[in-house]
């Protein structure tokens, strides 16, 4: 006798969605848009994929100021605070604030504790059994680190809740996943030394790519040995060596983990046009991730975090949300003009994008690197899992 699973439409799904965030401006010359959230809302809207009964909208709201310490440093929210009034300080450089990659914005304060109280509200609906998935366009900052902002990150909600959440109940296994082109540097911080949170991170290699950490042998410390997982990805891989690393690597560590939950990092910057990155995704391998962790865990957090090509970061997201909400998106609602509003070229009434592979030496040099960590990884952490 089999149990069944459980069903996203029976038991409910939340978006984190507000307008007001999704204004915010980072200023014409910084990569990244908070636009993205409105173009996805209006794209799954477009697809019909918005305003099923199951669906609900969480407006977020600011995360209480207390819980921000669960990861930050008080010194560095107060600095955080004061820059986003216009306080500038000493203080205020050593935090890694005013740089091109984290300028002091007004209001940078506000909209990050918006941003860290939907990641946090949503983890507690679906702790609380609310809903089965959640997904927060506008969350995912996991470059933040306790001291100091980096990586277009200001407040790291990922850790904040992750650790809001195993304080609140620590029985509860919960993986987080980091499939954001960058490595998840930030919540590799909060759990380096603890084995309350399986973080994997597949990501182009720190060789190429800020935040230049996440290599294979970074595997954690002490009690968390086991319990950190990198794997980095050559420049110019695609979807086949993706894939290969997610079914050799992680996929067989998430089911022997058997997680209550995944928090997933569901960065769009991996694709081939993005302009931050060198990795050749398409979002044929990404969509095939997503409903694969559905299948190893039907609880899911998914978070936004990176993705600096406007539109195709919105069809992924899209995707996203139909996978975890078990639909598949109907060309038929967009129509022409959706499909054409949405991407610029080939993808006319299509989310999904045309197959690419790489070719050569590139592609040669990207396998066999692949499988050269695939092989670190079972070798050294696999025992660790039983594996
Ligand atoms: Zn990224």
């Amino acid at each position: 006798m089999s149990l069944s699973k459980p069903d996203v439409q029976n038991i409910g799904s939340l978006f984190v969605y507000s307008d007001e965030m999704s204004r915010f401006d980072f200023g014409p010359d910084h990569p990244f848009k908070a636009e993205r959230a409105h173009k996805t809302y209006e794209l799954c809207m477009r697809y019909g994929l918005m305003d099923h009964p199951w669906m609900k909208i969480l407006k977020p709201e600011p995360i209480e100021t207390a819980l921000l310490t669960l990861f930050h440093e008080p010194e560095y929210i107060y600095s955080l605070e004061e820059a986003s009034k216009g306080n500038i300080s000493i203080e205020t450089l050593k935090r890694g604030l005013g740089t091109e990659d984290n300028p002091i914005l007004p209001g940078i304060y506000e909209w990050s504790l918006l941003a860290a109280g939907g990641t946090y509200e949503a983890l507690g609906h679906l702790m609380n059994g609310d809903v089965l998935v959640a997904f927060n366009p506008l969350g995912g900052f996991h470059h933040g680190m306790p001291g100091h902002a980096e990586g277009f990150c200001y407040v790291n909600d990922i850790s904040i809740a992750l650790m809001g959440a195993i304080e609140r109940l620590p029985e509860q296994r919960i993986v987080y996943l980091d499939i954001d082109a960058h490595h998840g540097n930030g919540v590799q911080e909060a759990f380096y030394k603890d084995s309350r949170v399986l973080v994997i991170s597949v990501h182009e290699t720190g060789k190429t790519l800020y935040p230049w950490s996440g290599y294979k042998t970074e595997i954690g410390e002490g009690e968390g040995i086991g319990f950190t997982v990198n794997f980095p990805l050559e420049p110019g891989s695609d979807d086949e060596v993706f894939n290969f690393a997610l079914d050799e690597a992680v996929f067989p560590l998430i089911k022997a983990f058997s997680p209550h939950m995944i928090v997933a990092l569901v960065g769009a910057d991996t694709l081939i046009s993005d302009p931050l990155t060198h990795l050749k995704l398409t979002n044929n391998s990404y969509q095939r991730a997503l409903r694969e962790m559905t299948t190893l865990c039907p609880r899911i957090l998914a978070l936004g975090g990176g993705g600096y090509d406007l539109y195709r970061t919105a069809r992924c997201w899209t995707l996203a949300w139909s996978v975890l909400n078990n639909l598949e998106p109907t060309d038929e609602f967009a129509g022409l003009v959706g499909g054409m509003m949405f991407g610029p070229e080939q993808e006319v009434g299509s989310l999904y994008d045309y197959p690419y592979l790489t070719q050569g030496e590139t592609k040669d040099k990207a396998m066999a690197e692949a499988k050269r960590t695939a092989a670190y990884i079972r070798k050294e952490v696999f025992p660790f899992h039983g594996l």
